[in-house]
């Protein structure tokens, strides 16, 4: 499979029922790739009438296609990421900048010394986490996206079916994003599809079918959800230097670990997760379907990783050092019943997993090899929903740590 963009213009309203249960989350900000998907597929069965085997290989088949969610811009906070609690923000318009406090928990658990709090550099306040997306200008400097879209409350009246009038007692509200007028014309979200060369054939010819209009999320009937989507370009690969990476964080937060011997990496999860383990427990830890990952460490802040026991790889070690990941709920709708499915439980978009291997320079390029499948392959349940890709190394780790010595 090869990821092509997807770009997708809100022509009305688009209502989408909350399911985060995030402490985090200010509200609906994306729309999931399950919605996507589900949209394509139900103007596919309107279009040819049937759920024939080219339906099946585009909506039932994560080996041959998988649609991610739609965005306001194309990479996600992880959850290090923190800010200034008075004027979050990139230092850009007066902003305090951000940091991503990965490095200082990994000194935390590397080292035996102490580490001082982290506070804002610009004015001293507390940090505090900071989520959302971001992108990078055409000069590469960092930047969030200007509010483009409101999100707002639709209010509504119950209809009693049988008279046709407003039902008593029946009046709801549903969250919707709404498009607000720019001047560029822009209010677009930013996704991406996996697909095999036929699918992306069969998608883009249903799509010019359809003028390129879907009715995506939920009250549709109400004349919400209309979307213009289009397929774009091929996304280039952009393979990152593990080694080089490895290299850079160490020596910020383990200088004593010589990279021949020690090698770091990160495993994150831009889209979340739906992980369980060999019980078919909803579990946080990736080692639950990655057999070859060590788990995750004691919930308890002062362990030391090298106190913990790892896991044998490839005649070295391999531990888990820190983990930020958090569940929240997640509801879904089942494609192929019509039916609602069970909550299921979604490791939030943006957590992050350290894990250091001692070893040889041959286990360290058979674990490049494992990581490299890893971030083709993605990992959990519902891929072709979006969920389970996986970056390893995100550069955002060395490029917004604290620059202080910690
Ligand atoms: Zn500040």
């Amino acid at each position: 499979m090869k990821r092509y963009r997807v770009k997708a213009h809100l022509e009305s309203p688009v209502v989408v029922r909350r399911e985060r249960q995030s402490q985090r989350s200010e509200g609906v900000q994306f729309i999931a790739g399950t919605l996507l998907r589900g949209a394509l597929a139900q103007a596919y069965l309107q279009y040819y009438g049937h759920a024939d085997a080219t339906f099946r290989q585009l909506f039932l088949d994560e080996e041959v296609c998988r649609f991610g969610p739609l965005d306001p811009a194309d990479r996600v906070f992880p959850l290090t990421a923190n800010s200034c609690k008075r004027v979050p923000g990139f230092s850009e318009d007066g902003k305090h900048g951000i940091t991503d406090l990965l490095t200082v928990s990994l000194k935390k658990r590397l080292s035996q010394r102490t580490v001082a709090q982290q506070r804002c550099r610009n004015c001293g306040q507390e940090l505090k986490s900071h989520s959302g997306f971001w992108h990078l200008k055409a000069n590469s400097t960092p930047t969030e996206p200007k509010r483009r879209w409101r999100r707002s409350m639709a209010a509504h009246v119950g209809i009693d079916r049988p008279t046709q009038t407003a039902a008593e007692s029946i009046f709801f509200t549903l969250p919707a994003l709404e498009p607000e007028p720019t001047t560029d014309g822009e209010a677009s979200l930013h996704g991406w599809v996996d697909a095999e060369q036929d699918a992306l054939q069969a998608l883009k010819q249903l799509l010019s079918q359809e003028d390129h209009i879907l009715r995506i999320g939920h009250a549709r009937t109400r004349g919400y959800g209309r979307v213009r989507v289009t397929i774009g370009e091929e996304v280039p690969l952009a393979p990152v230097d593990f080694s080089g990476w490895s290299k850079g964080i160490l020596s910020r937060t383990a200088p004593e670990l010589s990279p021949d011997r020690y090698f770091l990496f990160t495993v994150s999860l831009p889209t979340g997760a739906v992980l369980v383990d060999d019980l078919l427990r909803y579990t946080l830890d990736p080692a639950g379907m990655v057999p070859w990952l060590p788990p995750l460490p004691p919930p308890v802040a002062d362990t030391r990783t090298f106190d913990t026991p790892g896991k044998e790889f490839e005649g070295g070690r391999l531990w888990c050092v820190t983990a930020v990941a958090h569940h929240e709920r997640l509801r879904g709708w089942n494609a192929a019943h019509g039916l609602p499915r069970q909550d299921e439980w979604l490791v939030t978009r943006g957590s992050v997993y350290a894990y250091l291997y001692e070893g040889n320079s041959t286990g360290q390029a058979a674990l490049h090899e494992k990581l490299r499948d890893l971030e083709a392959n993605g990992i959990g349940a519902r891929r072709n929903e979006g969920f389970g890709r996986v970056a390893v190394c995100d550069d955002f780790h060395l490029r917004f740590a604290p620059t202080e010595a910690i």
